[in-house]
């Protein structure tokens, strides 16, 4: 028996666990979910647990739909709000019966692009900032949300309710091992940010999960609705997860040169350019939903075209200055990336992207230093300045035509991903919206 297969079992005694929630995730990032009692997990740990894959959105089809989960004992975590019926979690990897790997496990999307990072000698850390709204209830069709305070940027609303709701949710991330770095009111009313500690991009997309998971809870203690839908106004900011990320050689930080005006080294320019190369590519990745692209298209400092900049907000990446001469926390920012993305999937395409342009050697095109919105598109032309896609219609268009996106995903993953996409948005496209109907009927 491992090591942290007995710290699983002696941290259940001690603890009385009385149920262990298996967590996987769908193709779009959905949380799965199976609980097994006590007795079961030793089983579980050694042999997996079976379950039916073609439930599982862009899991098997229905002739193969024999599937089986292994929890990883690293991720063992009690739920701090089931307090009463002691109760934990493990994420898990999915194989087929047979023991080889799921292909369609966007977790093992994740570990596959990782493994590549690794054979060219590099850890990646990660951190993203997440943006979600806090409504003051459920969503009942056919109404408008109301957000459950009207703050501002970092405002700090007195006895606001958004500040408890932070504190709340803070303490159960670090109650699961999840550290939180800073939280504070984002520019929309109701609408909030907790930006988490750095870890490798494995780790960061189960926390991200666990997080979700966490808001959602907290939310529905206090009575209230939290959404991480990417815009859900027209007139406010919409929420973004930008995510910072850093290349680490040993314990080099292998973006970081004292020598460069910029402070990016060689590889890290490399690394922008390939974010920046590919950025029509995987954005259906990054933003997957119809709605992504009503916030990528609204202003409120997230991205439009596909450039960088160090203090430019405006950019699809940023290299942040907070601290230009400390190598440790050299990183670049890649603002496009919404809260509903699926974690694994969005991390795998980042890496993929910025491996790319180390492996080509691409070379960095020049800074954005303007704010590129007020920017004629004839000027943007003129800089070489290509716009994202604009709709989740051109964002499937262009990764239909990526071998980069078809290579890291896989072919079932890549397959579904874009058959479930393109259904999205033919049932999206047939839809009479208000703002027709305002625009186009007669009225008194
Ligand atoms: N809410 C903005 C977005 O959608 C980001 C604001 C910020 O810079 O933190 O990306
Ligand atoms: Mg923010
Ligand atoms: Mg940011």
């Amino acid at each position: 028996m491992s090591r942290q297969t007995e710290f699983v079992l002696r941290s259940m005694e001690e603890r009385n666990i009385r149920f262990v929630r298996l967590w996987f995730a769908d193709v779009l990032g959905s949380l799965k979910s199976v609980a097994i009692p006590p007795t079961e997990v030793e089983g579980a740990l050694a042999e997996g647990v079976g379950f039916d894959g073609s439930a599982v959105e862009g899991y098997t089809r229905l002739s193969e739909s024999d599937m089986v989960a292994h929890p990883d004992p690293a991720t063992f975590q009690m739920l701090p709000w089931r307090q009463g019926t002691g109760t934990a979690r493990m994420f898990c990897d999915t194989t087929n019966p047979d023991g080889t790997p799921s292909y369609v496990d966007p977790r093992y999307v994740l570990k596959r692009t990782m493994d590549k990072v690794s054979e060219k000698g590099f850890t990646c850390y990660c951190h993203p900032e997440i943006e979600f709204y806090l409504f003051t209830e459920a969503h009942k069709p056919g109404t408008r949300p109301v957000p459950l305070d009207d703050g501002g940027y970092f405002d700090h609303t007195t006895l606001g309710a958004g500040t408890d709701f932070r504190r709340d949710s803070i303490t159960m991330l670090e109650q699961m091992g999840i550290s939180v770095e800073f939280s504070h009111h984002e520019a929309g009313p109701g609408q909030h940010e907790i930006d988490l500690r750095y870890a490798d991009a494995l780790t960061m997309a189960d926390n991200i999960m666990t997080f979700r998971v966490v808001i959602r809870e907290v939310a529905a203690l206090r009575g209230i609705s939290a959404s991480f839908m990417p815009k859900p106004f027209t007139d406010h900011p919409g929420s973004g997860m930008h995510t910072h990320v850093s290349l680490f050689e040993g314990d080099n930080n292998a973006f970081f040169d004292a020598a460069d005006e910029t402070r990016l080294s060689t590889i890290g320019k490399h690394f922008v350019a390939g974010l920046l190369h590919h950025a029509p590519e995987y954005t259906a990745v990054t933003n997957q939903w119809v709605n992504s692209y009503r916030r990528l298209n609204g202003g409120g400092e997230a991205p439009s075209y596909i450039c960088w900049g160090r203090n430019n907000r405006s950019a699809l990446v940023r290299v942040p200055l907070y601290k230009p001469n400390k190598s440790a926390s050299a990183r670049v920012e890649l603002r496009s990336i919404d809260s509903a993305t699926n974690p694994y999937l969005a991390y795998a395409m980042i890496l993929a992207a910025g491996m790319s342009g180390i492996e080509h050697e691409m070379e960095l095109p020049e800074e954005a230093s303007n704010d590129v919105w007020k920017l004629s598109n004839r000027e943007r032309v003129a800089m070489g300045i290509r716009p994202l896609p604009t709709s989740l219609d051109e964002a499937i268009r262009c990764m239909e035509d990526s071998e980069l996106v078809a290579d890291t995903l896989g072919e079932h993953v890549y397959d579904y991903f874009l058959r479930n996409k393109k259904a999205e948005y033919d049932e999206y496209r047939n839809q009479v919206t208000q703002f027709e109907l305002d625009r186009f009927l007669p009225s008194l």
